[in-house]
């Protein structure tokens, strides 16, 4: 009897080995959805992204690895609001035959409005707004998403993502609040901020931040010089104290605004991609990162 069950365990032991060698392989569009994936996905789960940290998904473009590490993959974790601009032609070129999980569905866009500036009831003119990551409540949204598809995929998981999922989310949740609870302690008149393209509108809202961006929502276009002149002259009249470049972006512009406005060059703001390197390489470092960086600059 003794053996049997001794036998029993050592079979049970292997497969639970087994099962921790063998991972879920799955994949994300860019790094900070990959950070999400796998916070959820723990170690059942091994997250590739496409869009490494440190690049630009607006102008990023797949290299054969990509397309091979997205063909045999069961599941694809896209942001979705047209920020992967490229997401057809890559799922075309890799015959990717497996979901398409679209995390943002259910998020509330913001849009853009023809005059530059965000609307914040997401009516349905001018552009929508993909950068929906940096409104942790519509990270709790892609979390519970991430969760589901996880537990669908791989339902001898499911229990492990329920319990992931919960403790990121609560963890996320606290962040919002203390966030929130720094901010307000600021005047709201004073919470203008200068960053290079408008990745931060969901930020904005959440917080009622205003950013004065050199760019449009995407990295493409370069600001003409009478934008330019026109930001320099909003700088000097809000007294606004510090700019910001951001980690994919040309710092050129900003420098050149620090320069003529006497504004302080902050200390770069992850607004598409995740950092190399601690503490900006997960979602929460990011977060904490850009959010003490900005209520630095505003006190
Ligand atoms: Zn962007």
């Amino acid at each position: 009897m003794h053996l049997v069950r001794q036998i029993l365990a050592v079979i049970c032991l292997l497969f639970s080995s087994i099962a921790a060698a063998a991972p879920l392989k799955v994949v994300a569009s860019f790094s900070i959805l990959g950070n999400l994936v796998q916070e959820v996905g723990g170690d059942r789960v091994q997250v590739n992204t496409l869009v490494s940290a440190g690049e630009d998904a607006h102008v990023w473009q797949a290299k054969p690895a990509d397309l091979k590490k997205l063909s045999g993959a069961p599941l694809f974790f896209v942001n979705g609001l047209g920020f992967e601009g490229w997401l057809k032609r890559v799922e075309q070129a890799a015959a990717y035959k497996g979901k398409v999980i679209t995390v943002t569905q259910g998020v509330k866009p913001l849009t853009l409005k023809e005059d530059g500036h965000h609307d914040h009831d997401g009516h349905d003119h001018g552009k929508t707004d993909p950068h929906a990551w940096h409104d942790p409540r519509a990270v709790l949204l892609m979390v519970a998403q991430i969760s589901a598809a996880l537990q669908a995929a791989d339902p001898a998981g499911a229990e492990q993502y329920r319990k992931n999922a919960a403790a990121f989310s609560a963890k996320v949740s606290q962040l919002d609040q203390s966030t929130a609870a720094a901010f307000s302690a600021i005047p709201a008149a004073s919470r203008k901020v200068v960053t290079s393209h408008d990745a931060l509108g969901y930020l904005g809202a959440r917080y009622t931040i205003q950013f004065l961006p050199l760019q449009g929502i995407s990295t493409e276009a370069e600001p003409s010089a009478k934008e330019m002149a026109a930001l320099i002259r909003e700088i000097r009249k809000s007294k606004i104290k510090a700019v910001f470049a951001e980690n994919i972006s040309n710092p050129k512009l900003i420098d050149q605004i620090a320069r003529e406005t006497g504004a302080k060059v902050g200390p770069p703001i992850y607004s598409d991609a995740l950092d190399k390197k601690a503490p900006a390489n997960t979602w929460i470092g990011m977060f904490t990162h850009n959010t003490q960086a900005i209520l630095a600059a505003l006190k």
